[in-house]
């Protein structure tokens, strides 16, 4: 264990913690790369597969319908693949930022 400075409000805390006792401030510790998430996106976003990946499995499971059987309509396929290059867009803008991606 480690005690590390929060980096909203300057209190000491462990390294454990999921988020700083004193500001609520949450750390970034997660384990899942920005990178993965945004080759995800790129290569099966139409697929909601980074979706799955940052724990969104409600928007993961609403792309992956609307990427699939979505296509007999036209405009939901249409529509998922707007919504993933958006989502590659936000991961490329937020590559150093991942709690703002991953829950
Ligand atoms: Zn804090």
């Amino acid at each position: 264990m480690a005690m590390i400075y929060c980096r909203e409000c300057g209190a000491k805390h462990s390294d454990r913690a999921k988020a700083c006792p004193k500001c609520g401030y949450q750390a970034n510790n997660t384990d899942k790369s920005m990178v993965v998430y945004v080759l995800l996106a790129f290569l099966l976003g139409t697929w909601g597969v980074h979706k799955f990946y940052a724990g969104r499995s409600g928007e993961g499971i609403a792309m992956l319908l609307m990427g699939t059987i979505g296509w007999l309509l036209i405009i939901p396929g249409i529509a998922v693949c707007i919504w993933a290059l958006v989502d590659l867009i936000v991961g490329i803008v937020n590559i150093n930022d991942p709690k703002k991606i991953f829950k």
